[in-house]
């Protein structure tokens, strides 16, 4: 593991193992881990200080060595009606990251990022015009679902789960940060610490086939999504420009087997954009592509996206392409667009934000 820029190293990057194998060179007893391990994943600790059952000497060298977090929230939104937070974060080489938290009757989901921008460059995709920068650190993913989890920590029931949900939709795809993202999903899935069961987390892919041959393989029971958004390849590799890479035909294959391996379903994520993949031949299509498979339909109109010649469908169209869907025979669900009022379509923020400083990498 690099340490980061001034030398001192991400503790929420370490695993369980580590900071015991840590805690041996440093001569501490074995217990320190587990110690250490529940302050930052059960009590959310966001300072060594407050470690009080550490010695002060070693909270001190712990200080000195290590950060609990690489994040520095330097803006944040709130939708008008206090449901969904987005907040964007400063990482300590200077790029930006956004991450959302979304709050619902019973959930409260973090949507984080994997990557700063994203190469995979979508037609209709905030992220996907802001260029792409680099992969996160494992401790960099982390790091987003614990800032969430402190700030709703005291508003929730001691025997509440301050996040329920993390869904891996924000900036970057996660199959090309492929072991990191899985690293932070492991931390955070571990009984010992933040303790959230696997099917609390959703990874959603553009569709990179060796990415979703691999989770088949990891025994995980994360939920898988993919997204979609056009039934044939003329299309797809339009908005979709991966899909020359990895078509429609060898995408399915792997969908298949994925849940031929795992038992479980996959769900197909479709954003409608007016005039170009929501009529109703296009449902037919999909229909006709995905029937028989164990799987779900998300349709989502398309966020606008500031200098994207895209736009949603009239709500008629949506239901419309809803409706037979359905009459098809297809299990599907409406995903309701949230905190459109702060562009909360990950990537929106970051785009803004690099036009302000007229950064050269904003693409046209
Ligand atoms: N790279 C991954 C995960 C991040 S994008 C992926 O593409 O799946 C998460 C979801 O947001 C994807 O389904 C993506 O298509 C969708 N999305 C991107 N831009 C959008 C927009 N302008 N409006 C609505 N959904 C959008
Ligand atoms: Fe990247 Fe996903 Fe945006 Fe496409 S939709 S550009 S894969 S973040």
């Amino acid at each position: 593991m690099k340490p980061p820029a001034d030398g001192r190293r991400i503790l929420p990057e370490f695993t369980y193992e580590q900071l015991e194998k840590l805690f041996a060179e440093w001569g501490e007893p074995s217990y320190r881990a587990k110690q250490v391990w529940e302050w930052v994943y059960k009590h959310l600790a966001d300072d060594f200080q407050a470690m009080t059952n550490l010695p002060k000497a070693l909270r001190q060298r712990l200080g000195g060595e290590f950060i609990l977090s690489p994040l520095e929230p330097v803006e944040e939104l709130v939708s008008e009606d206090g449901s969904t937070r987005k907040v964007l974060f400063r990482l300590q080489d200077g790029e930006t990251i956004e991450s959302v938290l979304m709050l619902y009757p019973k959930r409260r989901t973090v949507c984080i990022s994997t990557q700063v921008g994203c190469p995979i460059g979508c037609a209709f995709c905030a992220t996907g015009k802001s260029g792409f920068k680099r992969n996160l650190r494992a401790g960099e993913i982390i790091a987003q679902v614990l800032h969430f989890a402190r700030e709703m920590k005291p508003q929730v029931n001691r025997d509440e789960k301050p996040i329920t949900n993390v869904v891996v939709m924000g900036m970057g795809e996660p199959f090309l940060n492929y072991d990191a993202t899985l690293h932070a999903i492991r931390t955070l899935n571990d009984h010992r610490g933040f303790n959230l069961g696997a099917r609390r987390f959703t990874i959603s892919t553009v569709g990179i086939v060796p990415g979703i041959r691999r989770l088949a393989k990891e025994g995980l029971q994360v939920e898988l999504a993919v997204s979609l958004h056009a039934p044939n390849d003329e299309l797809r590799d339009r908005l979709v420009p991966i899909n020359k890479g990895y078509p429609l035909k060898r995408l399915m294959v792997a969908c298949r087997e994925y849940i031929e391996q795992t038992n479980r379903r996959i769900t197909f994520e479709y954003v409608l954009i007016d005039r170009v993949n929501d009529s109703i031949r296009h449902a037919r299509e999909l229909a006709a592509l995905i029937g028989g498979m164990l799987c779900h339909v998300n349709l989502i109109a398309m966020n606008p996206v500031p200098g994207v010649p895209y736009g949603p469908p009239p709500r008629r169209r949506v239901l419309a392409f809803e409706e037979e869907l359905r009459r098809l025979g297809i299990s599907v669900t409406l995903r309701a667009g949230r905190g459109v009022d702060i562009q909360a379509g990950c990537g929106q923020l970051r785009l803004r934000e690099l036009s302000k400083r007229g950064a050269a990498d904003v693409k046209a």
